[in-house]
C-alpha cells in the first residue's frame, strides 16, 4: 500500500512551476527543511536555501546546488541584520518571492529534560527568538518580495505546543506561541494575498529531534497509537509544504495542519 503510494507520489506535473521560495532550516539530508525543499524543487520551484553559520556552509551548498537552489545565502535569524541583508540578497537575484518555508527551532539542550518548571530565563528568550518570534521578524521583511502574488508562508511546529510531552518543555511553549503567531500573520497579511499556515509535524528523527530526551519512546508510543500505526516520514511533510505552497490550498490560512499518522485525534 505504501509503495503504490510512494509510486503516485512520483507521478506529480511540477504544479510549483513559475513559483520561487526561501527555505530556512536545512542542516542536512534528514532536517524536515530539505525534506520540504526536495517537495517544492520537484515541483518545479526556484528556490533559495540559508545556513546558519560557516560551519554548515558547505554542506548546505553540496544540498544546494543538487537541489538547483538559485541563492544560497547565511542567515541567523538572532541576527536582524542577517535577515536584511539575506532580503536584500533575493531581491537582487530572484526578484520576488511565493513561498517561505521557515524550519528552524533552536533550545539549548538541557532544557529538554526534566522539570518545565526550572527553565533558566536565558533558555527561555533563545527558544521564543529562534523558534518563535523569527516568524513575524522575517515575514514583515519579506511582504515587498511577496505581495502580489498569492504568497504562502508555511511553518513548522509539534503538538507538544498544545498537550505536555515529557521533555520538549520550553520547545513546546515556543510553539505555543509560533502557532499563535501564524493566526496572527494569517489576520495581518491575508489583505496582501499572503497566507499563513503551521504544519504539525509528528516526531521524526533529525539532528534537532536527537537533543529530546527519550524520543525512540516517542517513536515507539506513536507507531503504537496513531491510527495508522506508524511514523510518518519527512517526504510526507514535504508533500504538505508542497500542497500548502500551491494554489491548491488557496483558501486555507492561519490554519494547523497535522502530519502525524492521525495521532493528535486520540484522546488515550
Ligand atoms: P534540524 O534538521 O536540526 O533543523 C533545525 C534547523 O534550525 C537547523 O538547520 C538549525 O541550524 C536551524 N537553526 C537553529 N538556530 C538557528 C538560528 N539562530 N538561525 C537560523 N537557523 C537556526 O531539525 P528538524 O527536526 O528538521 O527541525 C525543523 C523544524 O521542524 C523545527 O521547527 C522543528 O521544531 C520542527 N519539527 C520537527 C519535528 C521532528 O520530530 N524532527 C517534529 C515537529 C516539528 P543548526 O543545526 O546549526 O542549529
Amino acid at each position: 500500500m505504501r509503495d503504490r503510494c510512494a509510486e503516485e507520489h512520483a507521478l506529480t506535473n511540477g504544479f510549483l512551476q513559475g513559483k520561487k521560495g526561501l527555505i530556512l532550516g536545512v542542516a542536512n539530508k534528514r532536517s524536515v527543511a530539505y525534506a520540504c525543499a526536495s517537495a517544492l524543487a520537484r515541483e518545479g520551484m526556484e528556490l533559495a536555501l540559508t545556513y546558519v553559520n560557516d560551519r554548515l556552509e558547505k554542506s548546505v551548498r553540496q544540498l544546494g546546488e543538487e537541489l538547483g537552489a538559485k541563492t544560497i545565502a547565511p542567515c541567523d535569524v538572532t541576527q536582524p541584520e542577517d535577515i536584511d541583508k539575506l532580503v536584500e540578497l533575493i531581491g537582487a537575484e530572484m526578484g520576488s518571492l511565493d513561498c517561505i518555508v521557515h524550519a528552524i527551532a533552536f533550545a539549548k539542550r538541557e532544557e529538554l529534560t526534566g522539570n518545565y518548571m526550572e527553565v533558566s530565563r536565558e533558555g527561555y528568550q533563545i527558544a521564543q527568538e529562534v523558534s518563535a518570534y523569527s516568524l513575524p521578524a522575517i515575514a514583515r521583511r519579506a511582504i515587498p518580495l511577496m505581495e502580489g502574488q498569492d504568497g504562502s508562508i508555511i511553518t513548522l511546529t509539534y503538538i507538544g505546543s498544545e498537550r505536555v510531552i515529557p521533555n520538549y518543555n520550553v520547545m513546546g511553549v515556543a510553539k505555543a506561541s509560533l502557532e499563535a503567531s501564524v493566526r496572527y500573520l494569517a489576520h495581518d497579511l491575508g489583505p496582501r494575498g499572503i497566507r499563513v499556515n503551521a504544519i504539525s509535524s509528528g516526531p521524526i528523527r533529525t539532528l534537532s529531534a536527537s537533543g529530546i530526551d527519550n524520543f525512540k519512546s516517542m517513536l515507539d508510543h506513536i507507531a503504537d497509537r496513531a491510527p495508522l500505526k506508524r511514523n510518518i516520514t519527512a517526504e510526507e511533510v514535504g508533500d504538505v509544504c508542497a500542497f500548502l505552497a500551491s494554489s491548491m490550498s488557496r483558501g486555507i490560512t492561519g490554519s494547523t495542519i497535522y502530519v502525524d499518522a492521525g495521532y493528535n485525534i486520540m484522546g488515550l
